[in-house]
């Protein structure tokens, strides 16, 4: 992998690139200027070397394609609800995904990769096809949610997903079954990439649900209770990146937490969310390794307590190299 220093050598390296980026593919990026708290739903982050938009597919791969020939590492952003973005921000280029294209054709639903879950969903039910409500609950795009096999209320991507297409680094498109994807509990092949050292991984473009015929009515009335639970149980007015841990086996991280005495536990600007253990809300002012070391801090005292190692669902994102020192003490004494 090629990383990229931002270092005053390096400023010129990176201007340069973007002129040749802007001549490849013709979209201009932004250098070393767009902060990643402003486009995470965390609201915590430094800025993007090199930062670009795709409004449509075909520049969605041109600018991965130009990235693959150069070797410049590459993040494809989503709606940044699954990540915590390092205060040191992300060397290399970042790709907001923004191609949002999305027909119905009889039971199949296909949508570009950067379509909101939740957009899909709502197509789906204007076009009297059930399946795909439980997105409404998921903050992210279509291709955040296929790379996490994403769920909710009893359902994941892997239920309802035929195939998805995917631009592989050599430049070379397929489209591959939903059976190949090795989908498990929020898991999925592409979490797990296969070639080490490359600067990026595959890039989902789009994918294709097949859903079955039901009554617009009946699915809204689904929709409405699925918005309400989330209102209800969910710390939806402030920001987060959605669950931090993954559930162990047969428990679930939020009550391990809760019963370790950290619900409403502060570091810095985060805080363990009252309403929902396992969620971390930035309270305004929190810095990423706020929210960092209070994930550890929750994930320390779990071990302690029960002898149960919480894996991250979240993902740590970008220049981290600072990090490893010890968690700083708590802000605030534990609430409960
Ligand atoms: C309030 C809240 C509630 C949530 N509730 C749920 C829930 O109920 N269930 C659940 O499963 N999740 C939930 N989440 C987590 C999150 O919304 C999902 O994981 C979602 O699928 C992430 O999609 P995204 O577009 O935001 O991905 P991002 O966070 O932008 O990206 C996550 C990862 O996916 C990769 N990625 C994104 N797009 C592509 C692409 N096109 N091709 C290849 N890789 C890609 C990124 O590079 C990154 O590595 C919640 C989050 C929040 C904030």
């Amino acid at each position: 992998m090629t990383g990229l220093d931002r270092d005053s050598a390096a400023d010129s390296r990176l201007a340069a690139l973007a002129v040749e980026m802007e001549r490849a593919t013709g979209v201009s990026p932004s250098v070393a200027h767009v902060p990643l708290h402003a486009h995470t739903t965390m609201r915590v982050g430094g800025v993007a070397d090199l930062w670009a938009t795709a409004r449509d597919v075909a520049t969605l791969s041109a600018l991965v394609g130009f990235a693959c020939d150069r070797e410049i590492p590459c993040l494809v952003l989503g709606r940044g609800s699954d990540l915590v973005v390092s205060d040191a921000g992300v060397r290399g280029l970042v790709i907001l995904n923004r191609a949002e294209g999305a027909l119905v054709e009889d039971n199949r639903l296909i949508a570009e990769s950067g379509l909101p879950l939740a957009g899909a969903a709502m197509l789906a039910q204007n076009s009297g096809l059930t399946g795909l409500e439980f997105g409404l609950a998921i903050p992210g795009t279509v291709g955040g949610a296929v790379w996490a096999n994403a769920g909710a209320h009893g359902s994941d991507v892997a239920a309802v997903l035929e195939s998805v297409t995917v631009l592989r680094p050599d430049g070379t498109e397929i489209v591959e079954p939903a059976a190949d994807l090795r989908f498990g509990y929020r898991d999925s092949r592409f979490k797990h990439p296969a070639g080490e050292g490359s600067a990026t991984g595959d890039v989902i473009l789009s994918a294709t649900f097949s859903l079955e015929a039901g009554d617009p009515d009946a699915i809204k009335v689904r929709l409405d209770e699925i918005r309400a639970w989330r209102q209800a149980h969910q710390p939806l007015k402030q920001p987060s990146a959605g669950s931090v841990f993954r559930n162990p086996s047969g428990d679930s991280a939020g009550r391990l937490i809760d019963a370790c005495g950290l619900r409403g536990e502060r570091l810095g600007g985060a805080a363990v969310s009252d309403q929902h253990a396992n969620f971390i809300v930035n309270l305004g002012d929190a810095t990423a390794s706020d929210v960092r070391g209070l994930a550890d801090l929750a994930r320390k005292a779990v071990s302690e307590r029960f002898g149960v190692q919480l894996d991250y669902e979240v993902q740590f994102i970008g220049d981290w190299s600072g990090w490893g020192q010890p968690a700083a003490a708590p802000t605030t004494p534990r609430t409960a």
